[in-house]
């Protein structure tokens, strides 16, 4: 039948029975009426029935084989009574969804829609109604659910932010992590509050016109790093990485992407670019920065065509504080004069510390005029000098300073580095505590210097020293005592000897003063041995020791085994060492002074008078002889307030129980005053010039009772060696030479 036909149809009952049978069996789903009794009786049910459930109309029809309460999943039993009789009992219709137990065993979600229909005086409620089978809508709906219940996990419960904004920057969704990394309570409440992006997150203004400028140009942004505020107006490091979010036709919806709280990164990152460039005792900038903002300095000065200056400090004697104070109080002076020199410049100028005890100050955009930077550097001094507490003591430091400028002294940071070095050894060498410009003679000297000292490793290398020998007579009785070793280096091929002043300051610098102490010390004892071998009988022999001596490990045992290796008696070993040992106090030197002194060998302070000893340390010393430095006897002939002084150091020594060696005797008015005052000993040309070993054997008695008959070529005038000989003979006898 065509549907053209149905009105012509209609009006025949009979037709129209048939044409409602034929669509009802036709609907995909069932129609049925029922009863609402216990078993939902059915009274009529559609073709459908059979597709719908897989029992065929009959059996379900009166509850046949089976009701239509078997049918329904038992489980879903109660939901399906509970709605429809709430459904009749407010006579309306109903829609609900359940599942059902076919005949072949299977579940299946259905749709059910009926309602009521009242029958008056009808034995029971009748239900008319349609089910429909949804069991693939609702298993793609499951599904569906599903998956977005995985993506909103994910979502909720990533440790990353997530967001989704518009282009004018409003938040569509944000994930808790990323409403915590702003500080924000909730998503929500983050939303609500952060209504303009560009405005309240980002701290650099316009860096959100710069995500949406690469946004447009790229469609991605990666690794996008910025700061941000938090709620509590904190602010934070983030990083962020985004995409666009387009429709099918292309227009676009939103950005999406993550954020990820690099605060703690940031910071480490910062950490370690800074203790690449700052060093961490001070917080200075160290050489690294320092050159790197020199050539700065020096780039702005050749634009401006102005000036910049180096300024080279480096502590005077700050090994000696290091040594003797320890280093925690050494760390402490650093960190006293780093505090210091900060005070000293203006706000553009760096203060920076090489290591050690070395500072640079880069003084930028000097006018042309030395005479500031002069003063700027006066001020620096006169900062280092004041006291300084360290462990609630008071300690006085100073600095030599050496200054370069740009563009005169050097063109690039290396060379104005290395020239203000060298104005600041200048300063150490013009008595330290001062500064001193850079100039080119500077170069020269440095260069001789450097000279030197190679000569020097050299010499020590190729033997090219030896020692002299310079006697020590008792005042008294005119008798030798002792005498004194004395290094000479003899050049080959030239006929002057160098005398010790000539290369004692710059052995000391470089440390080759303990190779030539160990010469000393080694010679002196072999040749004391040499002599006993040969029949003479040796007096004591007195080694100068160098205060760098005592800041080397070993100096006890290198003594010992000089001792040792000789067979000598301890006694026949003197050792010299100068006041300015003293200043290596406490820590150590008097220790080691101690150690020696135990070994049986006996020590002088040498050059008395002109150091820092004071009368309190020299009571404790474990000393035997007082040396009276030269520059004393000078004035004694003329003046009587020196030999006051003479005097009163002498008797001051002896009651302190120490023995007087007076240095530097040149005339018999000298040799006398000594006498007169009760001076112990005296060593000087007036008794005799320091001598080579083989002419000085000639003082040695031979242990033998027969005396030597001495040739005496040099010593002519001086005193014989006799047991004899009375000072009277010494007296009457200058060397004249
Ligand atoms: P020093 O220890 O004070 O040695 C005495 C110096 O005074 C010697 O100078 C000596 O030649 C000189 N002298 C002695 N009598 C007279 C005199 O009547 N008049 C004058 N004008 N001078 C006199 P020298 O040999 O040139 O040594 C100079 C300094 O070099 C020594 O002073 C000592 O400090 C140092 N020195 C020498 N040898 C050594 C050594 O082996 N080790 C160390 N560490 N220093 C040494
Ligand atoms: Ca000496
Ligand atoms: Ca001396």
């Amino acid at each position: 039948m065509k549907i053209t036909d149905v009105a012509t149809t209609l009006d025949d009952p009979m037709q129209r029975e048939h044409l409602l049978t034929m669509l009802l069996s036709e609907l995909d789903g069932m129609v049925y009426l029922c009863r609402a009794d216990e078993f939902w009786t059915m009274e009529y049910v559609s073709q459908g029935c059979a597709a719908l459930t897989g029992y065929h109309p009959d059996e379900v029809l009166f509850n046949r084989t089976l009701s239509f309460v078997d049918i329904i999943h038992p489980e879903d039993r109660a939901k399906v009574r509970d709605c429809i009789d709430l459904a009749l009992a407010q006579d309306r219709a109903f829609s609900l969804e359940y599942r059902i137990l076919c005949g072949d065993g299977s579940e299946r979600w259905v749709w059910e829609r009926g309602r009521g229909i009242n029958k008056p005086g009808g034995e029971y409620n009748l239900v008319q109604g349609f089910i429909q089978d949804i069991t693939d809508r609702h298993l793609r709906e499951k599904a569906l659910a599903e998956t977005e219940h995985r993506y909103r996990s994910i979502f909720e419960n990533a440790t990353e932010g997530i967001f989704q904004t518009t282009m004018d920057g409003h938040y569509l969704e944000v994930n808790s992590a990323l409403a915590r990394i702003y500080g924000y309570d909730s998503s929500q409440d983050m939303i609500a509050h952060l209504q303009d992006i560009s405005e309240q997150l980002y701290v650099l203004p316009g860096r959100r016109d710069e995500f949406i400028g690469m946004m447009k140009d790229l469609g991605v942004v990666t690794n996008f790093e910025s700061q941000v505020y938090r709620k509590d107006k904190a602010i934070i490091w983030i990083s962020e990485n985004a995409h666009e979010v387009r429709d099918v036709e292309g227009e676009l919806l939103y950005y999406e992407g993550t954020v990820e709280d690099i605060t703690e990164r940031k910071a480490y990152e910062e950490l370690i670019a800074y203790q690449a460039t700052h060093d961490n005792l001070t917080n200075l900038p160290n050489r690294a920065l320092m050159m790197d903002r020199l050539q700065q300095a020096i780039r702005s000065a050749h634009r401006d065509g102005s000036q910049a200056a180096v300024v080279f400090i480096d502590l005077d004697h700050f090994k000696n504080v290091n040594d003797s104070l320890g280093h925690n109080a050494g760390d402490e002076m650093i960190r006293t004069v780093a505090e210091r020199l900060r005070g000293c410049v203006r706000e553009n100028d760096t203060v920076a510390r090489l290591g050690g005890d070395e500072f640079v100050l880069l003084l930028a955009d000097v006018k042309k005029s030395p005479g500031l930077v002069a003063q700027a550097v006066q001020r620096v001094l006169d900062a280092i000098e004041k006291p300084c507490m360290i462990s609630g003591r008071e300690y006085l430091i100073t600095c030599s300073i050496g200054v370069s400028l740009y563009p005169e002294d050097g063109g690039d940071p290396d060379v104005l580095l290395k020239n203000a070095d060298l104005a600041m050894y200048k300063a150490k060498e013009s008595g330290r505590n001062a500064f001193w410009f850079f100039t080119p003679e500077l170069d020269h000297g440095l260069a001789q210097r450097l000279q030197l000292e190679q000569q020097l490793r050299v010499a020590i290398n190729e033997h090219q020293f030896e020692l002299y020998y310079q006697s020590k007579f008792d005042v008294a009785s005119g008798k030798i005592t002792g005498a004194e070793a004395l290094l000479r280096w003899r050049r080959p091929g030239r006929q002057q000897i160098i005398l010790p002043d000539q290369f004692i300051p710059l052995a000391e610098e470089t440390g080759l003063i303990n190779s030539l102490g160990q010469f000393a010390l080694q010679t002196a004892c072999r040749q004391m041995r040499a002599w006993m071998d040969a029949g003479l009988q040796v007096v004591p022999i007195s080694v100068n020791l160098s205060a760098r001596q005592f800041q080397q490990p070993g100096l006890v045992k290198m003594v010992e085994d000089a001792l040792r290796d000789n067979q000598l008696s301890p006694h026949l070993l003197n050792l010299e060492v100068t006041e300015s040992c003293l200043v290596l106090e406490e820590a150590g030197f008097l220790d080691t002074l101690a150690e020696l002194k135990a070994l049986g060998v006996l020590i002088a302070l040498d050059d008395f008078g002109t150091g820092y000893s004071n009368m309190h340390s020299l009571k404790t010393m474990p000393v035997h002889w007082l040396k009276i430095d030269r520059s004393f006897i000078l004035g004694v002939e003329l003046d009587h307030r020196d030999r006051a002084i003479y005097r009163a150091m002498v008797a001051m020594a002896q009651h302190l129980g120490l023995s007087v060696v007076a240095e530097g005797v040149e005339t018999t008015c000298q040799y006398e005053f000594l006498h007169s005052i009760g001076c112990n000993e005296v060593q000087g040309f007036h008794c005799g010039k320091p001598l080579p070993p083989s002419v000085f054997s000639h003082y040695l008695r031979p242990v033998m009772k027969s005396v030597r008959k001495l040739p005496l070529p040099l010593l002519g005038k001086m005193m014989p060696v006799s047991a004899t000989t009375s000072h009277t003979a010494v007296m009457l006898s200058p060397t004249g030479s």
